[in-house]
């Protein structure tokens, strides 16, 4: 039971193809960033903390997109499957408007909102 046209399956997917350049992208970039800061470097204490905390948000946000790039993974795979926009959790249908802001969503809007209230 296809939950959408084959014209919005083909324009979900070009979206999916290009947000997977972006995030490759970014990772490329973001590699960049992150180096381990060198505890026996000669630099002041303040200097220490503020590359520590550097760090630790270059990670931080690598490991978002690292989240991003499996679930943009996962959502292609599924639409090669034909199991696209199908909520992994209620079996609904995630919704041609979710899907255009968020295409690689693996959830319907009510079941993330049920997930995020878990945590
Ligand atoms: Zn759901």
């Amino acid at each position: 039971m296809p939950t959408l046209d084959d014209g919005k399956t083909e324009e979900l997917h070009r979206d999916l193809l290009s947000l997977q350049q972006e995030i490759w992208r970014l990772l490329r970039l973001t590699s960049a960033g992150v180096r381990p800061v060198d505890l026996d470097e000669p630099i002041g204490r303040l200097t220490r903390m503020d590359s520590l905390q550097m760090q630790s948000l270059a990670k931080a946000s690598r490991q978002g997109l690292e989240v991003k790039r499996r679930q943009v993974q996962a959502a292609l795979e599924a639409m090669a499957k034909g199991e696209y926009g199908i909520c992994r959790r209620c079996e609904g249908p995630i919704g041609f408007r979710r899907l255009k802001v968020r295409p690689e969503t693996p959830f319907c809007l009510s079941c993330q909102e049920a997930l995020e209230a878990e945590h």
